[in-house]
């Protein structure tokens, strides 16, 4: 697997919004501007055919019309969308709002399947997703990737929950919510991943979602298997 950050940050700082790409194809999430960092970075949009949305919150799937357009444009016009069962409309409404004219012909010439299962293949990846608990934003979901040894999994916003626990004991990478210094009822925080470090040491943490005052701090722990990426970073690249 070879992922790339695209954004580790919260929504109100420089870094771009948590989105991240599995071998130059895959999406998890697609915040707002996505499609813009995704060319900054020198990504080809037109090779991501598969978007797994963790939640409905903007930073995490406003883009989608930007996205659907530019596919629309390519030869592929498969698109395979991964998220909860209330999505498809909302994408389709955004889109609506976005190109009110485009809309039907753009959304009549994509090829879009949208899986609302819990288990599902993408590639050679045996993927499942988990509930975990994002305040009052229901549903919200992790992912977790399995391919032969490696296994990688992606919280999506998350307070600490069982189902992050769960994650972090048969995980490779975690690639986690690590918003503030301090969790609450709807995001992790450095307090969270210290505890989560130090009982999983075979697990490596990545955090994500981080704001600027928890970036800043993370620079003062040290751990051996806590990393903190910055955009633009290629942080696993294993086979
Ligand atoms: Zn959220």
């Amino acid at each position: 697997m070879k992922l790339k950050v695209i954004g580790c940050g919260g929504m109100w700082n420089k870094e771009f919004s948590a989105c991240y790409l599995i071998d130059d194809c895959i999406l998890i999430d697609i915040p707002n501007g996505c499609c813009k960092q995704l060319l900054l970075q020198n990504n080809n949009i037109s090779k991501i055919n598969d978007v797994l949305i963790t939640h409905f919150h903007a930073d995490h799937y406003f883009d989608m019309p930007f996205y659907l357009l530019e596919k629309s444009k390519n030869e592929s016009s498969d698109v395979n969308i991964y998220c909860s069962k209330n999505g498809k409309n909302k994408i389709e409404k955004l889109f609506k709002l976005g190109f009110p004219s485009a809309s039907k012909e753009v959304l009549k010439k994509l090829n879009i399947k949208y899986e609302f299962g819990n288990n599902f293949k993408i590639n050679d990846y045996e993927v499942f997703k988990v509930k975990v608990d994002h305040g009052n934003l229901k549903p919200a979901y992790g992912y977790v990737f399995k391919k032969d040894s490696l296994t990688v999994g992606f919280t999506g916003d998350t307070a600490y929950c069982t189902n992050v626990d769960y994650m972090a004991s048969i995980c490779d990478y975690l690639i986690c919510d690590c918003s503030f210094i301090l969790g609450n009822n709807a995001h992790m925080g450095i307090n969270n991943i210290k505890i989560l470090a130090e009982k999983y040491p075979k697990c490596k943490f990545i955090t994500s979602h981080m704001f600027e005052n928890t970036i800043k701090e993370m620079e003062k722990i040290k751990l051996k298997n806590i990393i903190v990426p910055c955009d633009g970073k290629i942080i696993i690249k294993e086979k």
